[in-house]
């Protein structure tokens, strides 16, 4: 059976240590902040984002939750993101996706100063993690990597595979396993014979978006598989990955709630974090 890779305890751990940075940072007379901005009414993000502010309670960060109307125009949006540039009590800008279809998301996401992109979508941030050049990596990926360097699962020199190639999650996770000297294979929808890929795989991340689409035919015997998919059946949130029948020939495997998700939001703080220890250097 394997070794459950466990976001809720991971992410518990990470919190911890992030409490006493923010701590320190205060006696320092350093405050942190992050800044959430979410436009319309999408139940998803609404739920998003009142988790955001929780975790930052719990952190003592200033949070300051912006909730513009479905109206919203582009010029309205990126002169909000504007003045957040200009607040010094901010370290860092979220702005929750998606955008309704009548905004330009990649302009409004190249608005937001780097420094203060704590979602790591900037082109700037993305193209350092292209290059392997220290940026602000994108927090559900960078959250991936941290299970495994946590459970030690072995990197370097290992086959993974990635399925999707979404730019927040599949090509920078392909990126972050690369960076660790990982063998990349990303494969997408029109990638022939999946299973192929799969089964070869030491390390094996789902980011599809189909309710248990990675069955246990697919897995290779004690490979590392990071569910990282979000779907709702029956009312109920389930990955990407046949838990179940995955499992017990997997050697590493991460739940549906309780793994991935609980990561991302540990690293949004983690990066909200780290930009206000930039700002105090
Ligand atoms: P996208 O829809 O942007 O990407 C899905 C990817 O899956 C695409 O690259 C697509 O290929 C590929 N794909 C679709 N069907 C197949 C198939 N039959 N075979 C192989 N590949 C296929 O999704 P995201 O990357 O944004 O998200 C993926 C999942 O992760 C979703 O369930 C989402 O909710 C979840 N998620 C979870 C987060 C968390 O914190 N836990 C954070 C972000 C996302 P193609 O490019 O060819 O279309």
């Amino acid at each position: 059976m394997a070794v459950l890779l466990d976001g809720k305890v991971m992410a518990a751990e990470l919190m911890e240590g992030l409490k006493a940075r923010v701590e320190a940072l205060k006696n320092k007379g350093v405050s942190v902040g992050l800044a959430v901005v979410l436009v319309g009414e999408d139940p998803a993000s609404q739920v998003y984002v009142r988790n955001k502010g929780k975790a930052c309670e719990e952190l003592g960060i200033l949070s300051e939750t912006i909730r513009l109307p479905e109206s919203t125009t582009q010029e309205e949006l990126e002169a909000l993101i504007d003045r957040l540039n200009h607040d010094h009590r901010m370290d860092g800008i979220l702005v929750q996706l998606p955008l309704p279809k009548h905004l330009d998301e990649a302009a409004v996401l190249r608005k937001i100063i780097p420094e203060k992109d704590v979602d790591g979508f900037h082109i700037e941030n993305a193209g350092k993690l292209f290059t392997g050049q220290e940026g602000v990596v994108a927090c559900t990926p960078k959250g991936i990597l941290h299970m495994l360097k946590t459970a030690g699962v072995p990197l370097s020199g290992k086959d993974a595979v990635v399925i999707g190639r979404s730019n927040i999650v599949g090509k920078p996770i392909a990126m972050l396993l690369l960076n660790e000297n990982c063998t990349v294979t990303i494969c997408h929808s029109r990638t022939k014979d999946l299973s192929a890929h799969t089964k070869r795989a030491d390390i094996l991340v789902a980011a599809v978006g189909k309710a248990k689409f990675v069955t246990a035919d697919m897995v290779k015997e004690g490979a590392a598989v990071v569910d990282v998919g979000i779907n709702r059946v029956d009312g109920k949130v389930v990955g990407d990955v046949d838990f179940e029948n995955v499992a017990p020939i997997a050697g590493y495997i991460s739940p549906v709630p309780g793994g991935v998700g609980k990561m991302t939001i540990g690293m949004l703080m983690e990066n909200t974090v780290e930009a206000a220890e930039r700002k105090a250097k």
